[in-house]
């Protein structure tokens, strides 16, 4: 190449114009692009000026800019396959929603719709009334409020019924769930005051009992969704907490964090705590997220007496927490396909991928082996029995026997990390593939992979590697 000169560095114009970079202002923006070209053509110029000579054809180019551009971040959410055997991935945004919330998303989002009109009797209505019915048929509960996630229902309920008030909760209970939920702050920022009790593994009646005082503003139950105290234990069940809550005329609450809307034995999975058993056993208020078992969008949903929801409701935090146009469309679409069981292990996503079926993953991973084998020649492909796990702090410890792909560096492999090269280069792809590096291998858990032709689509651009 002969030597380039600062007049050879193409301008902002001409390469933002180029059919190389118009892809990229497509996925980053303009002014993302723009200032990365800015950025490149003082380094550019750096260099030439020490007399190292740039590659300045502008396919090179778009190349380092998409780099760059990749570092910087900042492109919105993109789809991912999740293939780590976490169903609900916190960090993949949880649930996928059904085609009925999606296509209600769409419609929310093109038109303008009813959320606080009332169109029976033409004017102000309420925004919670979309789901309330929903909720409260579903559940059993006099009402139902909500929230942005479950964080900020308990939030709202600690802030609104227990402020500057005192709440005593087990030691064994004062989780931290992933993503800096920690109930001593939530409570802190609430504004109330936690009153340690019991022990890390035994918490008896009697603890609770010596703790309340007329400071007490609530009695409190977490359920310790993402880890199992497990041999010498004890808990109080929430039927004499209820009890206990009554007799001094304060309410009983729970957190159940994930809490499925259905009895998931009927799937053939494990038990999960349900809102309707928190309420049958007399709690007030009980809170769980909408996106986790209850496989919606985003949500904290409170359920409990028409009493304490109406204080919740007239609480001004609740104004700065609560749900848009968007999740109450979907979250009412998830609600009535709950009231539709049948239609339920097919068409919601998340009970779609924890009952499918293992025959049906181990044929999937046959099928890939041999293709994907043909794209990554420096390493081993084996159809493997794998764990998949729920995710999201719901049924810990429980693994769910699944199949797929363990990918292993052959013996032939030059690559440096072949395995970290590896899990860059899939994440590399149009749709980033997500897996797992453990024990030496590269695992793609299958169990949730239900765009095939996608993804075998692309695997040919992973030869290139
Ligand atoms: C997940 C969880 C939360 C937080 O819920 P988000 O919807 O993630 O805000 C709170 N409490 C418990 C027990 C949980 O499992």
């Amino acid at each position: 190449m002969p030597s380039a000169s600062l007049r050879d560095i193409p301008g902002v114009d001409a390469l933002l114009t180029s059919p190389e970079i118009l892809p990229l202002i497509r996925d980053w923006g303009r002014l993302a692009v723009r200032k990365t070209i800015r950025a490149l053509q003082t380094d550019l110029r750096g260099a030439i000026g020490t007399h190292t000579n740039p590659d300045l054809r502008t396919g090179a180019l778009a190349r380092e800019i998409n780099v760059r551009l990749i570092e910087r971040g900042g492109r919105g959410p993109r789809p991912v396959f999740n293939l780590t055997g976490t169903i609900v991935h916190s960090n993949l945004g949880r649930a996928s929603l059904p085609e009925v919330a999606i296509s209600a998303i769409e419609q929310a989002a093109r038109h303008p719709v009813d959320l606080e009109y009332d169109l029976h009797r033409g004017g102000r209505g309420q925004r919670d009334t979309h789901v309330g019915r929903l909720l409260c048929d579903l559940t059993g509960a006099a009402a139902a409020t909500v929230v942005n996630n479950n964080a900020a229902a308990v939030l709202l309920i600690l802030n609104t019924l227990a402020l500057d008030q005192t709440v005593p909760v087990s030691r064994g209970e004062l989780i931290e769930i992933g993503g800096s939920f920690r109930i001593p702050d939530i409570m802190a920022r609430a504004g109330c005051r936690l009153c340690e009790i019991g022990t890390t593994n035994r918490t008896h009646r009697q603890d609770y009992a010596r703790a309340i005082n007329d400071q007490t503003a609530l009695l409190l139950k977490v359920h310790p969704s993402n880890y199992v105290i497990d041999g010498f234990t004890a808990q109080v069940p929430e039927r004499e907490l209820a009890a206990l809550a009554h007799e001094w005329q304060i309410p009983f609450v729970v957190d159940l964090g994930s809490g499925a809307l259905v009895d998931l034995s009927a799937y053939g999975l494990p038990v999960e705590p349900t809102p309707m058993t928190s309420l049958e056993h007399g709690a007030d208020l009980v809170s769980f997220s909408g996106d986790k078992l209850l496989g919606g969008p985003q949500a904290g949903i409170i359920v409990g007496s028409q009493a304490l929801i109406d204080r919740l409701d007239a609480n001004p935090l609740k104004r700065a927490l609560r749900v848009d146009k968007l999740t109450l469309a979907a979250l009412a679409e998830v609600l009535k396909l709950y009231t539709e069981p049948a239609r339920l292990a097919a068409e919601l996503p998340i009970l779609r991928q924890l009952t499918r079926p293992l025959d049906a993953i181990e044929h999937q991973a046959g099928r890939l082996a041999p293709r994907l084998a043909h794209c990554l020649r420096d390493f081993s492909i084996r159809v493997s029995d794998m764990q998949s796990q729920f995710g999201s702090g719901a049924l810990p410890l429980r693994a769910i026997r699944s199949a797929g792909l363990r990918i292993t560096p052959a013996d032939s492999n030059r690559l440096q990390n072949p395995l970290d090269q590896l899990a860059r280069n899939l994440r590399g792809l149009p749709r980033p593939v997500i897996g797992r590096i453990r024990d030496g291998s590269f695992w793609l858990d299958l169990r949730c992979l239900e765009d095939e032709q996608q993804f075998v689509a692309q695997l040919a651009a992973l030869s290139l590697i």
